[in-house]
């Protein structure tokens, strides 16, 4: 029985819900319930596990059912990062019990359960009621009782006097010193001689490597300058947010180091954002050679268990440098003093389903709370931040020229527009013999993956498509199959038309693998390997790759735009761009800003060692601007072109745009839902005089994706705040049948 005053307590639970819920804790859990903590709760006709918000005030009208149990003896999160995840929650217009769970590290929900039990003293303590235990990696050791006098014999006398002389050692480590021993071990801890005690270890995701040690280089007189303003900014406590502009290979990594170097010196800490294809072990070891505290990497390979075991450690305080890609934002780090986004260009920090944030806005929005300095690092900065940079929004560093005197590759547009069917111009040709007789690397870049884009008929013009998508398979010949890139579905390659029956069906379009056989046969003996999505899956895999260009075994290699990120391969001097202008004709208004930031990353890649680089692009569209300022090396040029179309159009950074996709199996059901949405968001933007302008419905350019038929509205507003308005009052005030599925994408990256 409650007599004396109730406590009651705020929770927040990740189903797609809204607001947070009220829960009454019993006074035998009064003691353990903390903000942070995981709480067992009924909800409904369930029992769920929620996050304990903190104390709510006022009682709610009406009985209020209790907590059940508190599952977690230390809180998993902080207040800073409660206040972290309710912002995200509006900003994003997303549960806070959905975000919350997304920001906690999935290992985290094997862990044992607790139970509260009365110890003998009366006073309430957690036991582990779920033998879970899977989470928390345990290692046994040996130790010998230094005071024992019972002496074995034999070989029970060796091990104890080797346990004495190290201290502690595994099973086993001992057994594979001593052979099978385990009768010895059993009877040495029955003696009293030796005793068992157990450890919690880590996994350790970059496996116990020796990294060396590397000081800090002399900085030219760009780095220089960079780092002095962002040791000013470091020493004045407040957020400052800065723009690193620097063409690729112009030392911007080593301004990170330094800065997270004075960060630590000032006893705080740095989180470090990479997009996850540039997270190699190359990057790490550069980052462990630098530094003696504590590094934890987090990237998508983790098994669930390696990522808590990490998040962990970052908890506890044992790392004080976070490196890892998107994700690793929610590092529970404390005291950050430096954020680098590194790569902020690229539209893989924006996470495309479920909570739909942008890890590089996020940053900001961290370093804000925080009061860090922010530094985002690109050679292609995104229009928006260049704008930013311009209007003072970001600080400008500039590190204009590439270190140690480099050179800027060499580089020529080729014309492919009356060369059809050619996969490799005669220039490219020649450029790679010449290449390979010189012994130099060379790159090969085409944004597609597979063998041929798609199977046509020759009789009637039929196209192979995917039966749950409206786009064309793509086929593969080292399966032996047609894949669809959007749904996986595979089929057989049909050997006549579907639809005529024709036996003349061509592939047609190029992918890697085409590449790579054509190479092979242009260069018989050539060393030739490929980098995509399906040479490089499972663990490792791509670091392989890399390593094998690293060491020289590859002589030429062919890849998606995963090759073109951030890899520093000094005998790389030739890198050849095929079909540059695919990513151009995609129905994204920033498709002309996306080939100018891939084009220029894959040519950054030419010339980073001793001999100048050069570097061929292949095109139909030789005059775009995208095309001919990536070729001049000359980012303020596109910039200007750029930023007129978007202010001529009304797109970011003139508005802010926020993109609602309604998708279900029934067409006629997602459309009406579309409409009738439509028509909810024109009249709350009337009522409540919005400046926000409402395009749509129109069918999404994937007008359908895994069997549902997809509808977009675009919203765009000049005000954030006008934008914001409207969505929170169009999500309180819409239904739609359970069939139909809708998202709200604020920022959205991806348009199709
Ligand atoms: P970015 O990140 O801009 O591509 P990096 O920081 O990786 O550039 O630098 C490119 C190469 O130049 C690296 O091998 C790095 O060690 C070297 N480097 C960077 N700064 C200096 C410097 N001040 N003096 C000499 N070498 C440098
Ligand atoms: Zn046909
Ligand atoms: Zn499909």
């Amino acid at each position: 029985m409650q007599t004396t005053s109730q406590h009651i307590v705020e929770v927040a639970i990740p189903l797609p819900l809204e607001g947070s819920f009220h829960y009454l804790v019993p006074g035998r859990l009064s003691p353990l319930a903390a903000p942070g903590k995981r709480v067992l709760v009924p909800f409904g006709r369930r029992k769920v596990t929620g996050y304990l918000l903190g104390d709510a005030d006022a009682p709610g009208a009406g009985e209020l059912k209790e907590v059940l149990e508190i599952l977690d003896e230390e809180p998993l999160f902080t207040a800073a990062e409660l206040d972290f995840y309710r912002w995200i929650a509006g900003y994003y217009l997303h549960p806070l019990g959905e975000v919350i769970k997304m920001a906690l590290p999935a290992g985290i929900n094997l862990v044992s359960r607790y139970r509260c039990e009365q110890s003998e003293d009366g006073t309430p303590v957690l036991k582990e009621y779920l033998a879970g235990g899977k989470s928390v990696r345990t290692e046994r050791l040996y130790t010998a009782v230094p005071d024992c006098t019972v002496r074995p014999r034999g070989k029970g006398l060796e091990i104890l006097e080797y346990l004495l002389d190290v201290g502690e050692c595994s099973g086993p480590q001992l057994r594979e010193r001593f052979g099978p021993c385990t009768a010895q071990l059993g009877r040495l801890v029955e003696l009293g001689a030796a005793r068992l005690s157990q450890r919690e270890v880590y996994r350790d995701p970059f496996k116990a490597r020796e990294y060396g040690h590397d000081g800090p280089l002399p900085l030219n007189p760009a780095q220089a300058e960079a780092l002095a303003k962002v040791s000013a900014a470091l020493e004045t406590g407040e957020f400052s947010p800065f723009l690193l502009h620097g063409v690729t290979g112009s030392g911007k990594t080593e301004v990170y180091l330094q800065s997270i170097a004075v960060a630590l010196g000032a006893g705080r800490s740095a989180l470090v954002l990479v997009p996850e294809i540039a997270l190699t072990p190359q990057l790490v070891g550069r980052f462990k050679r630098r530094f003696d505290c504590g590094i934890a990497v987090l990237h998508s390979g983790l098994s669930d268990g390696e990522r808590f075991d990490e998040w962990r450690r970052i908890r506890r305080g044992e790392a004080s440098i976070v490196i890892g890609a998107r994700s690793a934002l929610f590092a529970p780090l404390e005291g950050i003093g430096v954020i680098v986004v590194d790569e902020e260009h690229e539209g893989s920090y924006k996470q495309s389903e479920g909570v739909r944030y942008n890890a590089r806005d996020l940053a900001l929005v961290r370093g804000k709370l925080g009061r860090a300095v922010v530094l985002l690092g690109s050679a292609t900065p995104l229009v928006t931040s260049y704008h930013a940079a311009q209007t003072g929004r970001l600080g400008y560093l500039s590190l204009p020229d590439r270190v140690r005197d480099l050179p800027m590759p060499q580089t020529r547009m080729l014309d492919a527009r009356n060369h059809k069917g050619e996969i490799f111009l005669p220039e490219l040709i020649e450029a790679l013999g010449e290449n390979l007789d010189a012994g130099g690397q060379t790159l090969l870049f085409l944004n597609r993956r597979g063998f041929a884009t798609y199977l046509v008929c020759e009789t009637c013009g039929h196209v192979l498509r995917c039966p749950n998508c409206a786009v064309t398979l793509t086929y593969h010949r080292i399966k032996g199959k047609h894949v669809c890139h959007y749904c996986d579905f595979t089929m057989l390659p049909p050997s006549t038309c579907p639809d005529c029956q024709s036996g003349a069906i061509t592939l047609l379009g190029r992918g890697t693998e085409r590449v790579e056989d054509q190479v092979q046969k242009l260069f018989p003996d050539a060393r030739v390997a490929r980098m995509d999505r399906d040479s490089t899956r499972g663990k490792g895999g791509h670091a392989r790759v890399l390593k094998e260009l690293e060491e020289g075994t590859v002589d030429i290699l062919i890849g998606t735009q995963m090759i073109a990120k951030g890899h520093d391969f000094p005998g790389v001097t030739l890198v050849g761009v095929l079909s540059a202008d695919a990513s151009l004709n995609l129905p994204d208004f920033r498709s002309a800003e996306r080939t100018f930031q891939l084009v220029t990353q894959v040519m950054g890649r030419a010339g980073r060692g001793d001999k100048p680089g050069r570097v061929l692009v292949q095109t139909l569209a030789p005059e775009h601007y995208a095309l001919t300022h990536a070729v001049a090396h000359d980012y303020l040029g596109f910039y200007r072109e750029e930023i007129a179309f978007r202010e001529e159009v009304g797109y970011p950074p003139f508005a802010h745009l926020a993109a609602l996709t309604f998708s279900a199996v029934a067409a006629a059901q997602g459309e009406r839902a579309a409409e009738e949405a439509a028509g909810l968001l024109r009249r709350i933007k009337r009522e409540a005089r919005l400046r926000v302008e409402v395009l749509g419905p129109v069918t999404a350019p994937l007008g359908k994706v895994r069997g549902r038929f997809r509808w977009q509205i675009l919203l765009k507003g000049v005000e954030r705040a006008d934008l914001h308005r409207l969505l929170f009052h169009f999500r309180g005030g819409f239904g739609h049948p359970s069939t139909v599925r809708l998202t709200i994408d604020v920022d959205p990256v991806d348009m199709l």
